[in-house]
């Protein structure tokens, strides 16, 4: 299988090759050069299978280099109990006639950005030997919140990496800095952008395209790679929990072989609901792709008008890791969508501030995708009334995407099963849920994980409770300007 480019077809390359570059050359998007099939026996055996054992399957229908054996051991490593709490990576929650809630967020840094985090740096590692690529790899990641501590978590130690992690210095929950400034391994560093995430992400992205700083870096022994979910490496495994999200409500008898679900995802940089799609795409009976916005709802407005705008006003929510303007992999979907015309995605990519895709464009993402918005006091309103009625406590994040499936239940009678996609621990937002359960927040930090965990009656993930006995090594931080210049410094660092 090839990978191309969004922005230019006739540049190619291998699934391993993909994995190690991230983003295309001159600016585009990796995508597959075609979809792979699941048929519906296909389907019946994933379900008889285990999370890694099905997670292998999928992810080697997209990666030909790679055998399925060698995917499933990964999968076997990434996904255990040693790294999930519970053993199971992708387990289904069932809270109400027709709702279920994929928890996505049991792994070592309680956001579903392990999933695509713990596999990657195998796959990466991997890749390294397959390509026989004699250079180190440098990861360059711009966060806004859970992203950075997933990567760090996941290369930590590796081999062969060195991974670096910029993120906005007033865009993250208080436990989110301390998982990332307190983060252990001798081949990390963590760096704060006095800026918002888009700022950023578009540092990132500019540093990629900077070929004389490179090729500076090569001479050194380096080339730069991606851990955002711009590389295809964080894709693949995503694909694979919608597949089994499926083969789980078959199995549980919670709908019949063949017949269609919803998944309602909170979304961000739209890659989680992107996985969606592919997984609808393979042949994973899919009816809605219901993509929940909250008050930085650019994506809302593209669905629903063909208009994509970023000229806004960026707004810090209680779900920081959706507040994003620039959501870079709507440009596979874009692609994707208008049958692989890379100059109209090359063009459309390249205005500053807005673009309109064509009707016909407009039309086929309307085919499967709903959008919706959640603000901040609904947000709340939700997880108080969620946890009152059912004892479920939701994340701000997953409770976004809660509400906009009730707007979207109310406004089309619309009532096939579906699965909200739940993406972060509510403990990782401790101060956000104790508010909305009624409960002061006053003096912030880590002293509220232990009397959230007594107010509710729930344990909370054991690393963030061990994230008090841990000391703070990164304290450093940067304009947007001198973003290049910490990378220079931190590859050259031995
Ligand atoms: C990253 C993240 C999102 C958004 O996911 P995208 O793939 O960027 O759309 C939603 N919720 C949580 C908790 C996240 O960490």
């Amino acid at each position: 299988m090839r990978y191309i480019s969004t922005r230019d077809k006739n540049t190619s390359f291998s699934g391993a090759e993909a994995i190690l570059r991230g983003p295309a050359p001159g600016g585009g998007l990796l995508v597959p050069e075609s979809i792979p099939k699941l048929t519906a026996a296909e389907l019946d055996a994933l379900a008889g299978m285990s999370y890694p054992e099905r997670a292998g399957y999928v992810m080697s229908l997209f990666l030909d280099e790679f055998t399925r054996p060698e995917l499933t051991d990964f999968a076997r490593d990434a996904y255990g109990p040693a790294k999930f709490d519970g053993g199971e990576a992708a387990p289904l929650r069932k809270t109400g006639e027709g709702e279920n809630f994929l928890e996505l967020w049991h792994g070592p840094t309680s956001a579903f950005k392990d999933i695509a985090l713990q596999m990657l740096p195998r796959l990466l590692s991997a890749s390294l030997g397959k390509t026989g690529e004699r250079r180190d790899a440098c990861i360059l990641v711009a966060t806004s919140g859970d992203t950075g501590k997933a990567a760090l978590e996941g290369f930590r130690d590796v081999p062969r990496v060195k991974i670096l992690v910029f993120y906005p210095r007033d865009g993250v929950s208080d436990v989110q800095k301390l998982q990332m400034t307190t983060q252990e391994g001798g081949n990390v560093g963590v760096c704060a952008v006095n800026g918002n995430f888009d700022d950023a992400q578009t540092g990132v992205k500019e540093i990629f395209s900077d070929e004389d700083f490179r090729a500076r870096l090569g001479g050194r022994g380096y080339f730069l790679s991606s851990a955002n979910s711009i590389n295809w490496g964080r894709l693949a495994p995503q694909i694979a929990y919608y597949v089994s999200a499926y083969c789980d409500l078959v199995k549980s008898g919670e709908i019949r072989r063949g017949e269609p679900v919803s998944f309602c995802v909170p979304t961000g940089n739209f890659g989680n609901i992107l996985a969606g799609w592919y997984a609808k795409k393979m042949g994973v009976p899919i009816n809605r792709l219901i993509c929940a916005s909250n008050e930085n709802y650019v994506l809302e407005t593209f669905i629903k008008s063909g208009l994509y705008n970023k000229r806004r006003k960026f707004r810090a929510t209680l779900s920081p890791s959706m507040d994003i303007l620039v959501s870079s992999n709507l440009e596979r979907l874009l692609f994707e969508l208008s049958g692989g015309d890379d100059r109209l995605t090359a063009r459309l990519m390249k205005r500053k501030h807005d673009y309109r895709v064509p009707d016909e464009i407009r039309a086929r993402v309307a085919e499967t995708f709903r959008g919706g918005r959640c603000g901040d006091n609904r947000t709340k309103e939700i997880i108080g009334r969620v946890f009152a009625e059912k004892r479920y406590l939701l994340d701000t994040h997953t409770a976004v995407a809660y509400g906009v499936l009730e707007d979207y239940r109310a406004s089309s009678g619309d009532k096939t099963a579906t699965v909200v996609v739940s993406t972060a621990s509510p403990f990782k937002f401790c101060a956000s849920v104790m508010e909305a359960l009624g409960e002061s927040a006053g003096g912030g930090g880590l002293d509220l994980i232990g009397r959230l965990e007594k107010l509710c009656g729930i344990r909370a993930p054991e690393p963030l409770k061990a994230l008090r006995g841990k000391k703070e090594r990164f304290t450093g931080e940067t304009e947007k300007d001198g973003m290049r210049e910490i990378v220079r410094e931190f590859a050259e660092r031995g």
